[in-house]
């Protein structure tokens, strides 16, 4: 069975938080992995009201260096040191080493873990493990900028009564898995494959044709909704574009995130957005989505 995937929106507000949105800031919790998507400022503060200790954090992605969206290192760093983490951190990131040793060089204290910054450019594969990869899409923002793909594994699943049929069982079945058949048998005629998992985070961007390429057939779209206009001076596309061409790459379900503060509830873009993709819903903070 596939490890069970959930998502938590820490921080769903712009460049200027509010009291109910905080900064960007995405977890995706799967297996032994605890991987945050941006870390705006009060973070830390949002992973422990979602309960998931700063500790468990695995690696970080920074879509670009804006200061909503990874003002809250600094503080998690220190908290990790004071916590007494041993583990390495990675911090992916366009220009990840730049960013990284400027905050790492404005504390006092030492940090008692190795931090390793990796710089990245789109269209890379920059994590990979037995369960799923991530790699790394173009979007167009006014600094350098990178959205992240995060694609589990496609996986066999055994058609338990034809592996039966064939003799099969116990040991075998995790056998033909590996080795892809047994004397004549081979795994397809007894096991189907299934597609693993996609699910996009856009960070900041206007429309970028090749994040939608990505996205195409994508379990969830996570993407900036910073408002219903087309913003071009600020680089932000309009969420009524998102959400037409969310339903033209059948992503089967867009997460609008990044809300600006000019609106107070989350309908105000809903009843525009809805009508365009029936499949589209408005962030807030602290949501959780399990696949
Ligand atoms: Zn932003």
């Amino acid at each position: 069975m596939p490890e069970p995937i959930e998502i938590t929106l820490l921080g769903t507000g712009s460049a200027i938080p509010t009291p109910k949105r905080s900064h960007s800031s995405v977890l995706f919790h799967t297996g032994r992995e605890y991987m945050l998507f941006d870390c705006g400022e009060g973070t830390q503060v949002q992973l422990q009201k979602a309960g998931i200790s700063p500790l468990k954090i695995t690696r970080i992605f920074i879509t670009h260096w804006h200061a909503d969206h990874f003002a809250g290192l600094l503080p998690l760093i220190e908290t990790l040191h004071l916590e007494k983490r041993t583990e390495p951190l990675e911090i992916y990131g366009p220009d990840a080493s730049r960013f990284v040793d400027a905050i790492l060089e404005l504390s006092y204290w030492g940090v008692g873990f190795d931090i390793k910054a990796k710089n990245v450019k789109a269209g890379e594969k920059i994590f990979s493990n037995e369960q799923f990869e991530i790699s790394t899409v173009k979007t167009k923002h006014s600094v350098p900028s990178v959205g992240y793909c995060f694609k589990e594994k496609d996986h066999w699943h055994i058609d338990i009564k034809k592996a039966l049929k064939r003799g099969l069982s116990g040991q075998k079945l995790s056998e033909i898995k590996e080795k892809g058949k047994i004397r004549n048998i081979l795994l397809k005629s007894v096991a189907k494959m299934t597609p693993g998992r996609k699910i996009l985070y856009s960070g900041d961007t206007l429309i970028s044709m090749d994040l939608f390429k990505a996205a195409k057939n994508a379990d969830i779209l996570i993407h900036d909704g910073t408002g219903l206009k087309n913003m071009e001076r600020k680089s932000h596309a309009s969420a009524k574009d998102v959400a037409r061409l969310s339903k033209k790459y059948k992503v089967k379900k867009l997460i609008l995130t990044h809300l600006s503060k000019k609106y107070k509830t989350n309908n105000e873009i809903l009843k525009v957005v809805k009508p365009i993709y029936k499949n589209t819903v408005v962030a807030y903070d602290l949501m959780k989505v399990k696949l």
